[in-house]
């Protein structure tokens, strides 16, 4: 078999557990597998790079950021090929350029064009095992570009596409994926089997488990994907299509995202086109709306409430003053203290009252909801971030999801 296994940042954290990890590689191997590897840097070195930056400048070139953070997954991958090779076993390791993974050129948020698998292809042929360096890739110009946070799980899936693999296995710092992230509720349970879709709202509503794109692309080329631990041998998560059992389940899974804020316009003129130049710049600038709620207007005044990554929070913000006073709205507001909870499972899209369960849940706790949002298969509500553990433990227990 041809096996993609990806090993995260905890996995890779020392020379020990890179050791670990060319044990449990070394053991594909001996039982005749082919197998390419991606590592992600060791834990903590795309922060400890991206501090080095910030001692320089607020906002370093984005190429050389790129270039910098880089370095962190290659560091991993020429270390678990030495690993490999001290133990006699024949490996090589390649950074994403010579991977030949190609990628537009948006530093920072790159995405993955194409794989030319040709080196790929030569070096499994000639039985060596690949060590790939994750996140990483090059652009049209030969410039490095990275993939964004989480961005070894998309380097991994693409990999097992472009190469037709028999699995991808991603392994990770818990047995699988969960009904809520299992470090603030622990009475979350293992998710046997889960829907590409599922897991799709899941990453993109917060639970980084795996990252939002190498889901798109497990889906998309129809890769089976084995979330598991790189600390013990039992069965993960298998990501998979949907099957008539999984419709059966209403909630599969609650999941939070810190990482949000929220900014509103109040007094807007509630007049075509006033959206549109609110929110131009904001796209322009390359920041991702998430939530938007435009009130019912008041003689002929309304006011409009948003949600940015937090990153993005402050640049936003000065964006939606400089609209604000173009079209002659009262004032901007900003809160960065908030969080989205959210319920997610393909069996809502034939369920009513759900949306009501998860209200009534909060309510009964005393969370007031700041803002809603609804999909066929999820359910968000913006919430004040002290409440965020309270309510994913309130709201896994109301759903029975233990
Ligand atoms: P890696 O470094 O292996 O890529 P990450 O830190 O990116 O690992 O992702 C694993 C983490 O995702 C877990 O430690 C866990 O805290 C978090 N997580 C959030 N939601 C979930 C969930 N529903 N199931 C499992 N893990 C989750
Ligand atoms: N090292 C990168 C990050 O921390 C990519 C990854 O771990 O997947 O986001
Ligand atoms: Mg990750």
């Amino acid at each position: 078999m041809l096996i993609v296994q990806k090993y995260g940042g905890t996995s890779v954290g020392d020379i020990n557990r890179i050791k670990n990890v060319a044990r449990r590689v070394a053991r594909f191997f001996d039982e005749g597998h082919q197998l390419v590897v991606v590592v992600s840097a060791m834990a903590g070195q795309t922060d400890r790079l991206i501090g080095l930056a910030r001692e320089i400048t607020d906002n370093p070139e984005p190429r050389e950021l790129d270039a910098l953070l880089a370095t962190g997954e290659q560091t991993s991958a020429a270390l678990l090929a030495m690993a490999l090779r001290s133990m006699g076993y024949p490996a090589t390791s390649l950074a994403g350029f010579q991977a030949r993974i190609f990628t537009d050129n948006a530093f920072g948020r790159a995405r993955i064009d194409e794989i030319d698998c040709g080196r790929l292809k030569e070096e499994l042929a000639t039985g060596n095992i690949v060590i790939v360096a994750g996140f990483q890739g090059i652009d049209g110009s030969g410039n490095i570009t990275t993939l964004g946070r989480g961005g070894s799980d998309t380097t991994a899936v693409a990999l097992a596409a472009a190469l037709t693999a028999d699995m991808c296995e991603i392994y990770t710092d818990v047995e699988g994926v969960f009904t809520a992230d299992p470090r603030i509720c622990p009475k979350a349970r293992k998710i046997k089997k889960i829907s590409y879709d599922e897991m799709m709202e899941l990453a993109s509503l917060g639970a980084k488990v795996l990252q939002i794109r190498s889901v798109e692309f497990a889906k998309k080329y129809n890769v089976p994907v084995h979330v598991r631990s790189s600390f013990t041998d039992k069965e993960g998560t298998m990501v998979v299509e949907e099957d008539v059992e999984m419709e059966k389940v209403v909630v599969t899974a609650i999941a939070h995202d810190k990482n949000q804020a929220r900014i509103t316009i109040k007094g807007v003129m509630d007049r075509p086109g006033i959206a549109a130049q609110i929110f131009e710049p904001i796209g322009q600038a390359g920041i991702v709306v998430d939530m938007i709620i435009q009130n019912t207007s008041e003689e002929g005044i309304t006011d409009m409430t948003f949600t940015v990554p937090k990153a993005d929070f402050k640049q936003a913000l000065e964006i939606a003053r400089e609209a604000a006073n173009r079209i002659g709205a009262e004032r901007v507001l900003g809160d960065e203290h908030i969080s989205k909870v959210s319920i997610v499972g393909v069996g809502m899209r034939s369920h009513s009252g759900v949306a009501a369960q998860m209200f009534r849940a909060l309510a009964n706790a005393g969370i007031n909801i700041l803002m809603i949002s609804t999909s066929e298969i999820k359910v968000s509500c913006v919430i004040d971030e002290r409440d965020t553990e309270k309510a994913v433990r309130i709201l896994h227990d109301a759903f029975r999801l233990g």
